[in-house]
């Protein structure tokens, strides 16, 4: 049993709630630190359902540094896995502001909190948004960054800033070094497996998974498909679709990694989150009717602004250096994402 405390902030949110449940699993204690912003408490009522354990949480925004500060004080973690952060791309670019003020702000606020409490080991969520538009589509950590809106630009910039603390903890041989782990995810899916937490989206869903799914169930009438005429083989969009659990496996080895002889002189480095499979949109649609026997009515759209063609992880440095590797398939995906939403079609209520 591993007794050690993991601060978790955003952990009432879609993925914060599934990494609480296998934090708590594997014996840790967990506090978690949210504004609720966009989440319920319930999520983590639901987390203490399926673990049998309680989640410290505190309902506090992370730019509040004397409250984040007392928080680190009373609870003493070792580390913290940063899930905190505003996610839709759409609003990103209407209130930029918004964006840059909780993301990045709430990114300094956090690690200057963390560096006063001497708490130097982070698991930062970031995304394949980071990377700028390749000839290749699968994407290996060393490809050029290019992040084409705000939110996207959101975490490269955290990343740099994240990659410069390390860097001066190098140049100052400081003795107690930053040990980060830039985890970039691809397309989340998937709940857990128990029906009890899942991506509860406020409003009309952005993302393809939880649109199709509340179409199957008779929320929202019709899919739109954005584009049929992308150079793939059906000529929509393909992406990496990977399950939530899986994903939030991978924080718990990156945690694994950070206390290894590997991470001793510290570092920073990031780590594809993905399948290294894609999926085109029509292939995601074909399995979800399998699955649930409910045909999806969908029509043809024009492209969306900004989607590429197709985008895919290159997952072998997270197997070399986390030992990680996903599980599940398609098929589970699926799965879970419907049984989420039979048992819960409003959602948390
Ligand atoms: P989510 O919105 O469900 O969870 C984020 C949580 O952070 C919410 O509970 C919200 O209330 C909280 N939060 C936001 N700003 C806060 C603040 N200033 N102080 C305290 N709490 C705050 O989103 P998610 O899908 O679980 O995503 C988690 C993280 O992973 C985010 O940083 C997101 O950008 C990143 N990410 C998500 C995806 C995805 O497709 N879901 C893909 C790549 C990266
Ligand atoms: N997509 C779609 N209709 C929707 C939402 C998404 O056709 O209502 C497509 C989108 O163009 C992309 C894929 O589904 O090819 C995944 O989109 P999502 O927004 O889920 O993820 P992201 O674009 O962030 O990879």
């Amino acid at each position: 049993m591993n007794a050690k405390t993991i601060l978790v902030t955003g952990g009432a949110g879609y993925i914060g709630s599934h990494a609480c449940v296998e934090l708590l699993q594997d014996g840790f204690k967990v506090v978690v630190v949210d504004n609720l912003s966009n989440s319920k408490i319930e999520s983590l009522n639901r987390v203490q359902q399926i673990t049998g354990k309680k989640p410290s949480f505190y309902q506090t925004d992370i730019r509040d540094k004397q409250a984040l500060a007392d928080i680190f004080a009373k609870e003493s973690p070792t580390t913290v896995i940063h899930f905190a952060g505003l996610k839709a791309v759409g609003e990103s670019c209407d209130k930029p502001q918004l964006y840059y003020n909780n993301n990045v702000y709430g990114t300094l606020v956090l690690t200057d909190v963390m560096m006063h409490a001497n708490v130097k080991q982070l698991v930062f969520s970031s995304s394949a948004t980071v990377y700028g538009e390749s000839s290749c589509p699968q994407y290996t950590e060393n490809f050029p960054l290019g992040a084409i809106n705000p939110y996207g630009r959101s975490k490269a910039m955290i990343e740099d800033i994240l990659r410069d603390l390390s860097a001066a903890d190098r140049n100052n041989q400081s003795k107690y070094p930053w040990k980060i782990a830039l985890l970039r995810y691809f397309n989340p899916i998937g709940a857990h497996e128990s029906g009890l937490i899942g991506e509860d989206p406020n409003g009309i869903p952005n993302n393809l998974m939880p649109y199709v799914a509340q179409v199957a169930i008779g929320k929202l009438k019709q899919l739109s498909i954005f584009g049929n005429d992308y150079p793939t083989p059906d000529g929509t969009g393909i992406r990496d679709y990977i399950h939530v659990v899986d994903l939030v496996k991978g924080h718990i080895n990156a945690i694994a990694a950070l206390n290894s002889e590997s991470y001793k002189c510290g570092g920073c480095n990031a780590y594809n989150l993905g399948t290294g499979k894609g999926y085109s949109v029509l292939e995601i649609i074909d399995a979800f009717q399998k699955v649930t026997g409910k045909p999806i009515n969908y029509k043809i759209a024009p492209r969306r602004s900004g989607d590429l063609a197709e985008c895919f992880a290159n997952p072998e440095l997270a197997l070399k250096e986390l030992n990680w590797k996903v599980e599940k398939d398609l098929h589970d995906m699926v799965t879970d994402t419907w049984n989420w939403q039979t048992k819960n079609p409003q959602g948390y209520i």
